[in-house]
């Protein structure tokens, strides 16, 4: 596999993202919330690094899709999620790719009442988008190529790798 981003370089970008993040919230308590399971590495990492009372939880999102190939409605699980009402929150996820995702998501959100929602995101795929949002933090722009690590997965593994490395074909088990 070809590596995209050393250890080093992911630790630097999420230094680099916390700086920002606590740029925009001050002093203001938020909620990060994570997109599971992909933003498990990212949020832990991520946490450790804003100096702003926090509160952290996940929320589960799965596209349904039917028999057709076209993308079905986004569900959440919100029994993971905890009260968000009044709270600012930042969704954290593992990367934006079309960006239907994170649409989906925060419209959902706002049926818990949050006082703001923000987005994060890892890894950001150039020339893929196909919504107007644009996530209000970036750590990496990257090519439009499939990649693993660091909480991304292909079929639940790589997960575990320190770094980011691009699966080719030639890769596949
Ligand atoms: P979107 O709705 O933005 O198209 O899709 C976002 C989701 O697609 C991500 O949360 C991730 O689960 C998956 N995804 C998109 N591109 C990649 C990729 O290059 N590698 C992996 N592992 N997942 C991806
Ligand atoms: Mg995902």
């Amino acid at each position: 596999m070809k590596t995209l981003l050393t250890a080093d370089d992911l630790r630097e970008g999420v230094i680099r993202m916390s700086l920002e993040i606590v740029d925009a919230y001050g002093d203001c308590p938020l909620t990060i919330l994570g997109v599971l399971t992909g933003s498990i590495v990212l949020m832990a990492d991520l946490i450790r690094h804003i100096d702003i009372p926090l509160r952290v939880g996940v929320v589960q999102a799965r596209s349904y899709r039917g028999a057709a190939t076209r993308r079905g409605p986004l569900v959440i699980n919100s029994d993971l999620m905890p009260d968000i009402r009044d709270r600012d929150v930042l969704v954290v996820d593992d990367i934006f790719d079309t960006g239907h995702t994170l649409v989906e998501l925060t419209r959902l959100l706002d049926d818990f009442m949050p006082r703001t929602v923000r987005t994060a995101v890892l890894l950001r795929k150039q020339g893929r988008q196909e919504v107007a949002l644009q996530p209000d933090f970036i750590g990496f722009e990257i090519p439009n190529e499939f990649v693993v690590g660091y909480g991304l997965d292909y079929q639940d593994e790589y997960r575990d790798l320190p770094y980011v490395a691009v699966l080719e074909e030639d890769d596949l088990r």
